[in-house]
């Protein structure tokens, strides 16, 4: 065969972007993170976890299937902040070749009708996820309630999984690979998402505010890396600002003698060390910034631009 000759395009090999849809909550990053194998996007037990549209990609031997996680989309949210996550999730809709809708088992709720609106309005083809089966004790009971919600809506195929377990992600990920179109893979094999490290650091540290903050608190932070250091002995170090909105909030964040804040930041750091595969050393701080979650300059400093 001649060296110079372009590599013939393999039939059978798929290449496109999928989109994970769904209000909050229903386990889109845990989701995601099932399908691709690594925990790269956050998932907490507080709706709104996630803020930004994340790339995951999982690369098969007849495949490459980039994910795109979403942030639930959201009735009602007034500040510039939900605004934007709205935008972000539904900016994902633009660019994808087929669409997951996922919801929990046995709940259809106005904002899951309002997302399947969404997609059935940008008429790209759609399969449902009926997720967290793993918490119906009478799985017959999941009959009737497909039969109801799929009547009169044009899913290409209804599956049942636990992404918390794994279960039934085999059979979803062939339904993707088999809709997506012929095409060669876009990223190297190793690679798993487009978002940086620093990216990636800030969203661990976020996830321990998301799960070890009270119920509000969390809404009002977000984090900012301003040091990112490699250094010779293989090492990172990261330091990174938790931005707050009040003083008060402040103190909260640090905890009695320091001891949250430690928590926090050990937590953080041994969920970056096992994303990146090596040590990190990481600092914390909290500042605050007066309302940043509904000023607009401030939220395209903090990331939140698109
Ligand atoms: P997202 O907001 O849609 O991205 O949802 P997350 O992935 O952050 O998950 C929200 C909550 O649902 C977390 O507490 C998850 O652990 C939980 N969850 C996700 N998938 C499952 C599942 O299959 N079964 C159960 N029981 N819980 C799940
Ligand atoms: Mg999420």
């Amino acid at each position: 065969m001649n060296d110079t000759a372009p590599e013939p395009a393999d039939k059978n090999h798929r290449c496109g972007r999928v989109a994970l849809l769904g209000r909050p909550n229903v386990g889109k990053s845990t989701l995601l993170n099932g399908l691709i194998g690594y925990r790269l996007s956050i998932v907490s037990p507080k709706p709104q976890t996630t803020r930004h549209r994340i790339l995951g990609i999982a690369t098969r031997p007849d495949g490459q299937i980039l994910y795109v996680d979403t942030p639930g989309l959201h009735i009602g949210g007034r500040r510039a902040l939900n605004r934007r996550i709205n935008r972000a999730a539904l900016h994902a809709l633009d660019e994808v070749d087929l669409v997951v809708q996922i919801i929990e088992a046995r709940r259809w709720t106005d904002e899951d009708e309002a997302v399947w609106k969404a997609i059935a309005a940008s008429g790209r083809p759609c399969l449902l996820a009926i997720n967290k089966v793993d918490a119906v004790k009478n799985k017959d009971a999941l009959l009737p309630f497909i039969a109801e919600i799929t009547a009169g809506r044009t899913y290409a195929g209804v599956f049942l999984v636990s992404a918390r377990r794994r279960d039934g992600l085999d059979a979803i990920e062939r339904a993707i690979l088999e809709r997506l179109p012929v095409a060669p893979a876009v990223h190297a094999e190793d690679e798993i998402t487009d978002r940086s490290e620093r990216f990636l650091a800030a969203e661990q540290v976020r996830e321990q505010l998301m799960r070890q903050l009270g119920q509000e608190l969390p809404y009002a932070t977000t984090v900012e890396i301003e040091q990112f250091v490699e250094r010779d002995d293989g090492m990172s170090e990261i330091g990174a600002v938790i931005w707050v909105e009040r003083t008060g909030q402040k103190a909260i964040v640090i905890g009695a003698g320091g001891e949250r804040l430690k928590e926090i930041g050990t937590a953080a750091r041994l969920a970056i060390e096992r994303l990146f595969g090596r040590r990190v050393f990481l600092r914390l701080w909290v500042r605050v910034r007066e309302n940043w979650s509904d000023d607009e300059a401030a939220l395209v400093r903090f990331g939140y631009d698109d």
